[in-house]
């Protein structure tokens, strides 16, 4: 399987300078929507990576019982709350984010399913789909033909397996995940160790990342940074790209401070920085 190896070549060519009159209202806003009764945690490490990764203004959309919790732990994050305490279900806001972020920590409740149906009948902003909003499509499959075309998904192994069922080789997993991309138009981000990137008959090879990133809130950390850059008007291909390729390099350049052991989700977001320098 042929792939274009995901490097600092490839990062610099698609990345966008920010201009100096910029304001936070042209920055992009992302909007996250996630969480359920103790996993409000996923979604508070979606928004605040979305701030480190550049884009002006997070709102984030939760379940009554995390609004003290966000709160509290990024001041800077808007929140919206559904009418239900424990978990989401009825999607609706008032806002016009350039860029969505869906699935971390939302749980798999019938409401929520049934909010998240509603909720991909009427959208046609930037998507990124994560965790359990995979699983809820991997199990309403016929919700796939609702996505807009360049919608990102960014399944795991486990839940890549859910999606497009059971393969025995290699070749056969990236064959089956090139036929999936292709007939519903989405770019699927292949998380691993390497993260492959699939667009249909290509694929993109991550060079970044180490073991490190095997923790709890990795994969929430990377939701957040590619909506945050979707939400800055990059493309989805390039959001996808840059976001996969800052995500390991993070870990890279943490790694040395804090082993691989005691490295948790929230020392990528602390590093962010660092990787785009
Ligand atoms: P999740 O399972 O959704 O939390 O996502 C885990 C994230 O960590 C993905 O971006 C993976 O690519 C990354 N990751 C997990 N284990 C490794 C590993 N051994 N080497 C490199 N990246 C990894
Ligand atoms: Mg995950």
């Amino acid at each position: 399987m042929e792939s274009t190896i995901i490097d600092q070549k490839e990062i610099v060519k698609r990345y966008k300078t920010i201009d100096e009159h910029t304001h936070k209202g042209i920055q992009g806003h992302a909007l996250f929507i996630g969480g359920s009764y103790g996993k409000i945690g996923s979604v508070c490490l979606s928004s605040k990576a979305a701030l480190r990764t550049g884009c002006g203004l997070v709102t984030t959309f939760i379940p009554k019982c995390g609004y003290e919790i966000l709160q509290a732990t990024i001041p800077e994050v808007m929140v919206l709350c559904d009418a239900e305490d424990k978990y989401i279900t009825e999607i609706n806001f008032d806002i016009e984010p350039n860029a969505i972020g869906i699935g971390p920590g939302l749980g798999q409740e019938i409401f929520t399913q049934n909010a998240f149906h509603q909720f991909l009948k009427s959208n046609n902003k930037p998507l990124v789909i994560d965790a359990d909003a995979l699983n809820i499509l991997s199990i309403n499959k016929s919700w796939l033909e609702l996505l807009q075309p360049k919608t990102i998904l960014t399944p795991h192994l486990k839940e890549l397996e859910r999606l497009i069922g059971k393969w025995k080789t290699e070749e056969e997993k990236f064959e089956k995940t090139r036929v999936f991309s292709k007939q519903y138009h989405l770019i699927i981000v292949m998380k691993g160790a390497p993260t492959y990137i699939v667009d249909s008959d290509t694929v993109y090879k991550n060079s970044t990342g180490n073991p490190a990133l095997a923790t709890a809130g990795s994969g929430d950390v990377l939701t957040g940074m590619i909506s945050s850059l979707l939400a800055q008007s990059y493309n989805a291909i390039d959001a996808a790209i840059i976001g996969v390729y800052l995500h390991g390099l993070t870990a890279d350049i943490a790694l040395p401070k804090t082993g691989y052991q005691s490295f948790i989700a929230s020392d990528i977001i602390k590093n962010i920085g660092k990787a785009y320098l």
